[in-house]
C-alpha cells in the first residue's frame, strides 16, 4: 500500500530539503505536487483540498528551528497532518459491556465480511484471550453459510450452525441467547452483503443492529474499491451507528485513498487492515505507522 505515494511525496518533500528559506512561492509549488501525489492516490478530493489547506496554514509563516531545515519542517507538518487525517491513535475494539458483547459486520458482497469475521475471532481469541463464536445471517447467498462454517474449520474457531431457511433476525437472536446460556463472551455476526448500497440490505442490517445492540458496529471494505469504497462507506455510516471499519485487501492495493480518506469522510476510525487471504493476516491500524510507512 502506498507504493506510488510514498515515492512521489519522497520526491516533492526532497527537493524541497534543499531549500535554505521556505517562501510562499516554494510552499505552493509543493502543495501543488503533494496534491496532485494525494489525487492519483485516490483520496477523495474534499479530503485532499482540507489536508493541503492545513499543510499550507501551518508551513506558511513557520518558524524555523536552528536543528531543522525548512524543508524538514514541511515534511513534519505533513507527517503530523497524515496521522491527524487519520484519526491520531490506533482505536482497539470496546468489548467492555456485559457480555456477550456482539460485533456486527457490515458490508457489501466480496468486500472481505466473511474471511475478517473469521481473522477477528482469531485475534479475540488468541491476543485478548476472550471467548468468541462467530455466526452467519447470510440468508441470500446459498454458500455463504457454508463458507463461514469450512473458514472457522480451517481456523479452528467455534460456529453457530444458521440455515438458509431462517429469518436473519431469528438466527441472530438465537445465536446471542445461545452464547448467553454458553457463557461465551463475544459473538461475532456476519450479515448479508449486496452487490450495491440497495435499500433493503439496508433494512434489514438496520434491523439487526437495533435489535442486537451491539458494542461494535463494523463496516468492512475493499480499499481497492479507492473512492467507491468511501462513497459506501458514506452510505453505510449514515444507516447505521457505525463505530470503526476494517479496511480490507490492502496487501492489493497500491494507492492507498481509501485509508487516507475514510476517517475525514465518516468521523469513524479504522479500526483493523486486512492484509492478505490467510486467517493471520489482520493487523490493528496505527495512524502513527501508516504515516511513517508513506513518508518513508
Ligand atoms: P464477503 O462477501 O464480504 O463475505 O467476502 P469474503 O470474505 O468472501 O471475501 C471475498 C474475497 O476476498 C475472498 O476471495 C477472500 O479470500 C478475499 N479477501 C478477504 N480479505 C482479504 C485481504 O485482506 N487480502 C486479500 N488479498 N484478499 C482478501
Amino acid at each position: 500500500m502506498f507504493d506510488n505515494l510514498s515515492e512521489r511525496l519522497g520526491r516533492t518533500l526532497k527537493n524541497l530539503r534543499g531549500q535554505g528559506r521556505l517562501s510562499e512561492d516554494n510552499i505552493s509549488e509543493a502543495m501543488r505536487e503533494v496534491r496532485m501525489a494525494l489525487l492519483e492516490a485516490d483520496v477523495a478530493l474534499p479530503v485532499v483540498k482540507d489536508f493541503i489547506e492545513h499543510v499550507r496554514e501551518r508551513a506558511i509563516g513557520q518558524e524555523v528551528a536552528t536543528s531543522l531545515t525548512p524543508g524538514q519542517v514541511v515534511i513534519k507538518i505533513v507527517h503530523e497532518e497524515l496521522v491527524r487525517l487519520m484519526g491520531e491513535s490506533a482505536t482497539p475494539l470496546s468489548l467492555n459491556v456485559a457480555p456477550p458483547a456482539v460485533i456486527l459486520l457490515a458490508g457489501l458482497q466480496g468486500a472481505g465480511k466473511t474471511t475478517t469475521a473469521v481473522k477477528l475471532a482469531r485475534h479475540i481469541r488468541d491476543d485478548l484471550k476472550r471467548s468468541v463464536k462467530v455466526v452467519s445471517c447470510d440468508v441470500y447467498r446459498p454458500a455463504a453459510i457454508d463458507q463461514l462454517h469450512a473458514y472457522a474449520d480451517q481456523a479452528g474457531i467455534e460456529y453457530l450452525p444458521s440455515d438458509s431457511s431462517q429469518k436473519p433476525l431469528d438466527i441472530a437472536r438465537d445465536a446471542v441467547a445461545t452464547v448467553r446460556r454458553q457463557g461465551v463472551e463475544t459473538l461475532i455476526v456476519d450479515t448479508a452483503g449486496r452487490l450495491h448500497v440497495d435499500e433493503d440490505m439496508m433494512a434489514e442490517v438496520q434491523a439487526l443492529n437495533s435489535d442486537l445492540s451491539p458494542a461494535e458496529t463494523l463496516f468492512v471494505i475493499d480499499s481497492m474499491m479507492g473512492q467507491d469504497a468511501v462513497k459506501s462507506a458514506e452510505a453505510f455510516n449514515n444507516a447505521l451507528p457505525l463505530s470503526g471499519v476494517i479496511l480490507t485487501k490492502v496487501d492489493g492495493d497500491a494507492r492507498g485513498g481509501a485509508a487516507l480518506s475514510v476517517r475525514h469522510v465518516t468521523g469513524k476510525p479504522i479500526k483493523f487492515l486486512g492484509s492478505g487471504e490467510k486467517f493471520d493476516a489482520l493487523e490493528a491500524f496505527h495512524p502513527e505507522r501508516v504515516a511513517s510507512r508513506i513518508l518513508g
